[in-house]
């Protein structure tokens, strides 16, 4: 099944940060992509922006090394060749006035205006400043913001109240490249296009929900960074935010950016407080091979967290009594994003002697080899009478719609195609990212005021011993944790 390419209006994008990792590693090669596919008319213009002095030839120079590493395409590719014209490039400094009559005079009339904000937070209300008081953007333009967005729930206000000074909420795009991820949307497809499961997606037949994010790498070369967030700010209250809101949202009246993101909102003002006793935080040790989260965050006296487990309660009608487990952790057992929907188990069984059936599980897994697997009890095939066994219905959507990895859009290329078309589906609204901050500063406010430690785990593992207890205790166990 070859997909449909619909090619976007003619743009302008200016992406601040143009030097930057996140510019050079995603975002180039993810506009290369779509022009390649012929999404991106010929006639688009993208236009680099950073304090760097250089000009466009030097630009695309250091932007055809950047696609070419990071795209795996031939720096002698004609079709990068093509690409590279769209691109120019202007010195501005976000905190000084020079550069930005520059970047006005490159804008064309007509064409569809958006501005990425590659570049750290603090600099967003200096650019949003810069562009009203040149008069670069008007009321039609879109702005793209990066995470993090705030750090608590105050932070995250004060950027919302200095965006709103210059720009409409309709015109601001914040990104959570979860929400680009082909399983994220088929989420949504897969509960709201079906009417096989609708039904059974309540408390009355589903049992628990399993939310994993697993990462093999830890946090060495940016610990010290990641040393101010921990898990909990880094992965909970974002991503593993909108995985729960996809899976736990009543279904919208219809696929439209705001009635969508209304129904994530109730679910996130609907989540209980977490109690102490169901969260537990862990740190990974350093064995001798390999170092240990203190030593990478440069901090022996860190108690920030690089794992963490909770138990998550929902107060309405649907969810009332199904709890969500959530886990995310550096240097597990394995680089592993997945949903488990775990079912019920049948309230009686017929087949008293040949084994009870197994509650059935729904995963939809987002990496990798995105796709999902229905757990089902069949008859063992043979003679000899009635066993059972468990057996999965999977799925693999690249192997599905017949395309290799390599062509499904990543989530950046997604995303920023649809800033262009105008669509904030998957984007977060302001308020939304507010209720998530309001939800996790408790949490992290009761764990700075205790004196507990993280709890240790060692590299390569599933996570402390403690957050198997999370489970066991409530008489379930986590899904073991594998590529
Ligand atoms: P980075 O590598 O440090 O790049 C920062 C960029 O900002 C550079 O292009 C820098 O270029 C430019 N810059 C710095 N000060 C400036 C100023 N005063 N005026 C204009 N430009 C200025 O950072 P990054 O890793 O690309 O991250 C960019 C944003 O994306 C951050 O908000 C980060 O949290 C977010 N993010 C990054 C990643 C990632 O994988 N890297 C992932 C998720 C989110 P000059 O020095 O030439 O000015």
């Amino acid at each position: 099944m070859v997909s449909r390419v619909i090619p976007v209006d003619d743009f302008d994008l200016v992406v601040f940060g143009a030097t930057g990792d996140l510019a050079q590693r995603k975002i180039l090669p993810a506009l290369f992509r779509r022009f390649v596919a012929g999404q991106i008319p010929e006639s688009a213009r993208i236009i680099g922006a950073a304090r760097t002095e250089q000009d466009d030839a030097a630009f695309r120079d250091e932007a055809r090394r950047a696609i070419s590493e990071h795209g795996r395409v031939p720096q002698d590719d004609p079709r990068l060749a093509r690409f590279l014209e769209l691109l120019a490039y202007t010195a501005v400094d976000a905190k000084g006035d020079g550069g930005w009559a520059d970047l006005k005079a490159r804008m064309r009339e007509g064409a569809v205006h958006a501005f990425y904000f590659s570049v750290a937070p603090a600099l967003f209300g200096d650019i949003a400043e810069r562009l009203a008081s040149h008069g670069i953007a008007d009321r039609d333009s879109r702005i793209v913001v990066e995470k993090p967005f705030g750090r608590d729930l105050q932070t995250a206000r004060d950027l919302n109240d200095m965006l709103a000074r210059h720009f409409g909420e309709q015109q601001i795009y914040r990104i959570d490249h979860y929400l680009g991820k082909e399983t994220v949307q088929n989420l949504m497809a897969v509960r709201f296009a079906n009417i096989l499961f609708e039904p059974l997606w309540n408390s009355q037949y589903v049992d628990h929900v399993q939310i994993t994010v697993a990462e093999t790498v830890g946090v060495a070369g940016r610990g010290s960074y990641y040393d101010k967030s921990g898990a909990i700010r880094d992965m909970v209250q974002n991503h593993m935010m909108q995985l729960l809101c996809l899976i736990a949202m009543e279904p919208p009246y219809h696929f439209d950016p705001n009635a969508v993101r209304d129904e994530k909102l109730k679910v996130i003002r609907a989540l209980q407080p977490v109690e102490p006793d169901d969260i537990v935080r862990g740190q990974y040790q350093g064995d001798g091979k390999s170092t240990g989260y203190a030593e990478d965050a440069e901090n022996p006296a860190t108690r920030t967290e690089s794992y963490v487990a909770m138990k998550v309660c929902i107060s309405n009608w649907r969810w009332q009594g199904t709890p969500f487990y959530l886990r995310t952790g550096k240097k597990l057992r394995a680089r592993t994003s997945e949903i488990a929907v775990v079912f019920r188990e049948p309230p009686h069984s017929i087949f008293d002697d040949t084994g009870a059936p197994k509650a059935n599980e729904l995963v939809i897994r987002l990496q990798p080899n995105e796709g999902m697997n229905l757990k089902v009890m069949i008859k063992e095939p043979g003679p000899g009478g009635m066993r059972l066994v468990q057996v999965p219905l999977d799925m693999s959507f690249a192997d599905a719609l017949g395309q290799d990895g390599s062509d499904m859009p990543d989530a950046y290329e997604r995303l920023i195609m649809d800033v262009i078309r105008g669509n904030q589906t998957l984007f977060m609204r302001g308020d939304e990212v507010e209720a998530a901050w309001a939800w996790t500063d408790p949490i992290i406010a009761a764990w700075e005021d205790s004196k507990r430690r993280p709890e240790p785990y060692d590299a390569g593992s599933s996570g402390p011993e403690e957050a198997l207890r999370l489970m066991h205790r409530d008489n379930r166990r986590w899904r073991e944790i594998r590529p």
